[in-house]
């Protein structure tokens, strides 16, 4: 059964256009070699645009899980040791590969995810990021030494590495989400299992694939895929096998709080990012023609399917008309739906069905509550299944899911308010806590929007906030811990409290 499984979708096709591409690889990437699923069963891997077959890549195993994170368990005992300088050589060799490779880097991913070729190339460039950040960070991981409270005595805390960090990442940023990590995790001393997305795996292949050309030691980066079907046995084995020491996931908020739960027993450090459902707040005082451009990016990046796209829009109802009026004039204008290779498209497909139909059923509610669609609102299907289009909901209501719930996907939901308070209240009343963005040029209003929004990241006056330098990272259910900056690193240390005591002898 299972051969005849393989050989029928071995036989299946994979799409020509893809045979120049030479960064996709159709194995997983473990101990510095490219191998197999031990079952030597494989899976296809679909471009959500048309649903032609990109690559087949190994269906691994709870068994092949085991074999990878041994393998990352004995590749720590030597990388642990390395000098602060020796690692951020490495992780500046790949970088600069990385960055060599660019345009091949982001053709895989326009492949695999559907997203627009520039945006594509936007992400490699971010992902790179964290490799060239965390080449530098690796040399600032620094310890303490405290004043003691005894003459004779010294007290040093030093940071040193977990241990073998398992790596579990999503779809929709299927390049940096692994850089953003793995470039953390080895700056500090850690070696990794990384399991992306079943449908996004090639990207994380292709960074091995770059990651071994630029000579980084067996072991410590190993990639592993799998199908839906065998992510839960896989994620078992990655959060609760004694060598792990930290389970490093993005993704939805529920697949989190599953892996929070395996790593409980094993009492293991998480990471954990998670969904968010970010207000976009404009107060009157804001440039609006400004503000609706930072929106457009805010939203429609990657077609809404970011966790910290804007997910609830408040707008003050002095500038609402004015504000819906020019979304609906630029999202007619701007978006353009379309294969992420063609020209001059800026929002590609959806993922994959699932999320069409989240989509869909979301808007579908908001109109039966009395929400009104000024544009958009339905499905492409003479582009594709997977192609929703660009829509703009007004009259949204707290009480609709597509305001309580985070969308992943291109639609604009607008709610008028009149108060600071009253948008406060609103914004803060959801459980997720990742990203937030605020419009207005009164400087006391943004120090009481900082102070008072309760999540973890807060733009003032601008719609995009990712890069390596700042502490990424969100509160309640958005997630535990901060990815980029100094921070990203140290979460994959612990401190070792040394007392050096008998100095008078
Ligand atoms: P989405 O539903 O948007 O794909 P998920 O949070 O479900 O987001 O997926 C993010 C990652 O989590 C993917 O790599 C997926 O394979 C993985 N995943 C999903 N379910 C589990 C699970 N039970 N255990 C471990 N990993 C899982």
């Amino acid at each position: 059964m299972v051969l005849l499984r393989f050989r029928i979708i071995k036989n299946m096709i994979v799409a020509p256009q893809y045979r120049q591409m030479h960064l996709l690889k159709n194995s997983a990437y473990v101990n510095g070699e490219w191998v197999k699923a031990s079952s030597n069963v494989v899976f296809a891997v679909k471009n959500p645009a048309d649903d032609s077959v990109i690559a087949e890549v190994p269906d691994m195993d709870a068994a092949d899980a085991k074999n990878a994170v041994d393998t990352a368990a004995a590749a720590f005992e030597t990388w642990r040791w390395t000098t602060a300088k020796e690692r951020s050589r490495v992780l500046r060799k790949w970088f600069d590969l990385c960055e060599e490779n660019s345009e091949e880097l982001a053709k895989v991913i326009t492949a695999e995810s559907g997203k627009p070729l520039a945006e594509s190339r936007g992400e490699i460039s971010y992902g790179n990021s964290f490799l060239e950040w965390f080449a530098d960070t690796a040399r600032h991981i620094n310890g303490e030494i405290i004043p003691s409270p005894w003459p004779t005595k010294q007290i040093l805390l030093t940071r040193q590495p977990l241990g073998v960090v398992s790596v579990i990442t999503p779809w929709n940023f299927p390049y940096a989400m692994i850089t953003r990590k793995v470039g953390a995790l080895m700056a500090a001393g850690c070696t990794c299992v990384v399991k992306p997305s079943e449908d996004t795996p090639l990207a994380a292949l292709a960074a091995a694939e770059l990651a071994e050309q630029a000579g980084v030691p067996k072991g410590i980066f190993n990639v592993i895929t799998t199908s839906r079907k065998n992510a839960a046995s896989v994620g078992k084995v990655l959060c609760e096998d004694h060598a792990v020491r930290c389970i490093s996931f993005t993704g939805s908020t529920g697949v989190g709080r599953i892996l929070y739960g395996l790593a409980a027993n094993g009492i293991k450090k998480v990471a954990l990012e998670l969904g968010g459902n970010a207000p976009f707040i404009v107060f009157p005082s804001a440039d609006i023609e400004y503000a609706l451009d930072q929106a457009m990016l805010a939203k429609f990046r990657n077609n809404g399917q970011a966790c910290v796209g804007a997910n609830r829009f408040f707008i003050h109802e002095d500038v609402y008309d004015k504000f819906v009026k020019g979304m609906k004039n630029r999202i007619s204008q701007k978006c353009v739906l379309g294969h992420g290779t063609q020209e001059g498209v800026t929002c590609g497909p959806l993922i994959n069905l699932k999320q069409v139909k989240i989509v869909s059923k979301l808007v579908e509610d908001a109109i039966s509550q009395g929400a009104k669609v000024l544009v958009g609102g339905k499905v492409r299907k003479e582009l594709g299944a997977n192609f929703y289009e660009s829509t703009l909901l007004v009259n949204v209501k707290p009480s609709m899911s597509v305001f309580s719930e985070e969308v992943f996907g291109p639609v604009v939901s607008c709610v008028k308010f009149n108060t600071e308070e009253e948008v406060l209240k609103m914004a803060n009343s959801t459980r997720s806590g990742l990203a937030s963005y605020v419009f207005t040029k009164d400087l006391g209003q943004a120090f009481r929007m900082s102070s008072k929004l309760e999540f973890g990241m807060v733009a003032i006056n601008d719609g995009i906030l990712s890069a390596a330098e700042p502490a990424f990272g969100g509160i309640k259910e958005s997630g535990i811990g901060r990815e980029g900056s100094k921070h990203g690193a140290e979460e994959y240390t612990e401190l070792k409290y040394t007392l050096m005591s008998g100095l008078d002898k």
